[in-house]
């Protein structure tokens, strides 16, 4: 286990975070009709190891099918840097994409590839 702190944020920069996590565990590939075609990898996070530096004024929301997830995304670039929502238990929790973390090397993530398309 190596829990670490990284930070991470959209394309054009207004949106920044910090979040403590462990990249050695496996990330989440999903097949559905939103990361099917964004090709996001995610990790699950809980909102304490979370924290928004900036850019809450330039998050907008989409939220699809049944409105679990509050997918947010950066106003200036479009880019998806993470998105709110709730694990099984109902715990809030960060549904963060992996790929928006600053110099993660995405040749050494093992990602679990989940069947969200047919769930
Ligand atoms: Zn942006």
């Amino acid at each position: 286990m190596s829990t670490e702190k990284h930070s991470g944020g959209c394309h054009c920069g207004r949106v920044r975070y910090d979040v403590t996590m462990d990249l050695e565990k496996p990330v989440i590939g999903c097949n559905c009709s939103m990361c099917g075609k964004k090709g996001t990898l995610l990790a699950f996070v809980p909102t304490t190891e979370f924290k928004l530096v900036s850019g809450e004024g330039s998050l907008t929301s989409y939220k699809f099918n049944k409105h679990i997830i509050d997918h947010v995304f950066c106003k200036g670039c479009g880019i998806k840097s993470f998105a709110h929502g709730k694990g099984r238990d109902g715990a809030k929790m960060i549904a963060l994409n992996v790929r928006c973390l600053d110099g993660v090397e995405l040749d050494k993530l093992e990602i679990k590839h989940v069947d969200g398309a047919s769930a």
